[in-house]
């Protein structure tokens, strides 16, 4: 589980990270005995996340066989960046917050508590990882018609048309005006992540897996994920609803992201393969969208490359781009959101049941997620293009689903428990598994925690 997730950092061939690598290399150092009548002494983050140039820090302390003042230190990357005195605790043992800021490079970074003193016994307690902003750059024709998107109260992303006072006006998935005085208002986000397929359109099926709900539970794994990182991101669906592709595009349009990912599985191959099928398409004429989706596609690739399958592809494997007979984009994902980095990726095949029995495993949607944002990390920090497979193809069929037909929106302010029944069954059982491993898997992005001596 860790080398694939490795394999990507080592890449951004930042020199902070392997300070951090060298620090998880010191041999551990046992704590001092400390008064075993009343316990040792704990701390944890309750927030890591990059601001700007800056690491938001905080937490809290506790020293249960101490009324004096507690000694912290924050270290990046292996190296002690800021030492804390916190303030004498209200009472013996007790608890005590710490909030800071801490000027970094830009970058991914690796965050530690350390509690300092004798009777703290220099022990460091948590590491967490979290990312500087990274550089900004946006169409300023998208930047300028980015109106921002109301999550209503029925978690339905719609995008805003209007504002007039304490009243939405926005765009339904089916393409519909209403009005709302309740929801989230969403002015920007960093990543829109789309959830492929929904409601009646399901996508690939495979074995007891069906692709809409796989999608679905990767995109929110990518969200998490990247805003654990201190970088915004929003879903184009919340739920098992039908959103026609320009409702998703609108979505992304009105929050001017840096980039935009449509998360698929794929169906229909059976030839067989040496290597997995994977397929990551990008958008006509957009440098940036072709970059990220090679970049997309060598993550992918590697990361699967530690498990086995009966693995199964066409000549589309790779990073390509696809288009109609009129020379523009097939996929309207990309044709209908001009000036804005667009790339569909399509990790495994579905269909095929052998690959299908992997991603039924938690393990294998985490690896996924984390192979999403590493990708993404790597295309913001680095100028590199990725792997050179794929090719540019002109190919007009398609599935024939993604449009306004017989779409029927969603309820979107008061929740009715039918509708949204289905997703939640086919969701809490995911959840449910992923809490499990997620207590089991050890850090996203380095193979050992730095300095916990
Ligand atoms: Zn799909």
């Amino acid at each position: 589980m860790n080398r694939p997730t490795l394999a990507p950092v080592h890449r951004l061939g930042l020199a902070i990270l392997c300070l951090a690598v060298m620090a998880a290399a010191a041999p551990a150092r046992t704590a001092p005995a400390i008064g075993p009548w009343l316990g040792a002494p704990r701390g944890s983050f309750d927030l890591v996340r990059g601001v700007g140039d800056a690491i938001e820090v905080s937490g809290t302390v506790r020293d249960p066989d101490s009324a004096s003042a507690l000694d912290v230190a924050i270290l990046v990357d292996g190296e002690r960046v800021q030492r804390l005195t916190t303030d004498r605790p209200g009472g013996f043992g007790e608890p005590v917050s710490f909030t800071t800021t801490v000027a970094t490079d830009p970058g991914l970074h690796r965050v530690c508590l350390r509690l300092l003193g004798d009777s703290f016994g220099h022990r460091t307690v948590d590491c967490r990882d979290a990312t500087t902003a990274p550089p900004r750059s946006v169409d300023p024709a998208v930047e300028a018609n980015a109106t921002g998107v109301l999550v209503t109260p029925t978690g339905v992303v719609a995008p805003v048309l209007g504002v007039d006072g304490n009243d939405y006006t926005v765009l339904t998935p089916c393409g519909a005006e209403a009005t709302l005085s309740e929801g989230t208002f969403v002015e920007r986000a960093r990543v829109v992540i789309d959830a492929g397929h929904g409601g009646s359109e399901s996508g690939a099926v495979g074995v007891g897996i069906t692709e809409k709900n796989l999608n679905l539970v990767v995109a929110e794994l990518v969200v998490e994920k990247l805003e654990s990182l201190g970088i915004s991101a929003q879903l184009t669906r919340t739920w098992d609803y039908r959103v026609p592709i320009k409702t998703r595009a609108d979505i992304a349009a009105a929050l001017a992201p840096d980039i935009f990912v449509s998360v698929h599985h794929n169906g229909g191959a059976r030839r067989a393969s040496v290597r997995p099928g994977t397929e990551v398409f990008y958008a006509e004429g957009m440098p940036e969208s072709e970059r990220a989706a090679r970049i997309m596609y060598e993550e992918m690739v590697d990361a699967l490359d530690d498990y086995s399958a009966n693995w199964v592809s066409t000549v589309n494997e790779g990073a390509s781009l696809r288009l109609r007979e009129e020379g523009d984009d097939l996929y309207g994902i990309h044709r209908y959101s001009p000036g804005i980095p667009s790339i569909i990726t399509e990790f495994v095949y579905l269909s095929n049941p052998s690959e299908a029995a992997l991603m039924r495993q938690v393990e294998l949607q985490e690896l996924e997620a984390d192979t999403i944002v590493s990708a993404l990390l790597r295309w913001w920090w680095t100028d590199e293009d990725g792997s050179s497979r794929g090719r540019q193809f002109v190919d007009s069929s398609s599935s024939g689903t993604g449009g306004f037909d017989g779409c029927a929106d969603p309820p979107l302010v008061v929740n009715s428990p039918l509708a949204r029944r289905e997703s939640t069954l086919a969701l809490q059982q995911a959840e449910l598994g992923r809490q499990a491993a997620r207590a089991l898997t050890p850090a996203l992005f380095l193979a050992t925690d730095p300095a916990v001596d």
